[in-house]
């Protein structure tokens, strides 16, 4: 695609997609990008990854002088290898090891918390700042990139997310429906009562209810906006070249 310029950032444009766990951000995320040839950032994915850290340094979810020593000394690298995101943590790969129920837990204790909001968002907008970009979160649209062109905010009933996660689970842990059901909903109540960029829609984000929807339905109702977006910044580049008389 030819919108970067348009967009006035240099490799395209910047595509937010926030909404609660479960609801198939990171499948949506990952093949949307692919179509757009852009680059997918799973903020979440960052935060597992201090998560994990915490976990093996012994650091206290609500220790946040510690927690901020540690963002400083931890080196968080998302790597593109065979079209899968790749989660380094200094220079480990720990893509499977961020993903089990006691991390999952552990990470929305520390996402709460200033210093490890701090640190990523610095490190997101850096990531992100150029453009060709999709970032998948909870504040995508609201904290981190406010101006974002295009926002998506992708949602299903509690119920359909934890089943959908229950299913991803079930083949490597030891976890029912009920309980998998009921840490979606705890993990939803603290991404949206804590203090520091909780989860919120925003408000020219265009919410999208998957609960009853396809991959291939969210994905096509997607890249349309997408594409709707890319050609109304090119009119207006090109409408504005004209008026400058170039
Ligand atoms: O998206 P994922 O489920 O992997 O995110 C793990 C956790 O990280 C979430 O439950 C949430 O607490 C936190 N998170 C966040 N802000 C983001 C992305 C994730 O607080 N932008």
């Amino acid at each position: 695609m030819n919108e970067s310029s348009a967009a006035g950032r240099k490799n395209g444009l910047i595509i937010a997609i926030d909404g609660p766990s479960g609801a198939g951000k990171s499948t949506i995320t990952k093949l949307l990008a692919e179509r757009l040839g852009y680059i997918h950032i799973d903020t979440g994915a960052m935060f597992r990854a201090i998560a994990l850290s915490a976990s093996r340094n012994g650091v206290e979810a609500d220790d946040d002088r510690g927690l901020e020593e540690l963002c400083r000394s931890t080196d968080v690298v998302l790597k593109r290898s065979n079209g899968c995101c790749m989660v380094l943590l200094n220079g480990e790969d720990v893509s499977h090891a961020i993903r089990t129920p006691e991390i999952s837990a552990l990470t929305s204790k520390i996402s709460a918390r200033k210093p490890v909001r701090e640190s990523l968002l610095k490190l997101q907008r850096r990531m992100g700042e150029q453009g060709g970009v999709i970032l998948e979160g909870r504040d995508i649209g609201t904290v981190v990139f406010p101006d974002a062109e295009v926002k998506f905010f992708l949602s299903a009933t509690a119920e359909e997310r934890g089943r959908r996660r229950y299913l991803e689970l079930a083949a490597r842990e030891q976890v029912t429906l009920e309980q998998t059901i009921a840490a979606v909903i705890s993990r939803d109540e603290n991404d949206e009562k804590r203090e520091h960029a909780p989860l919120r829609c925003a408000n020219d984000a265009v919410i999208i209810d998957s609960t009853r929807l396809s991959i291939e339905e969210v994905l096509e109702s997607m890249e349309k906006k997408v594409r709707e977006r890319v050609s109304e910044q090119q009119t207006c580049f090109t409408d504005g070249r004209e008026i400058c008389g170039k």
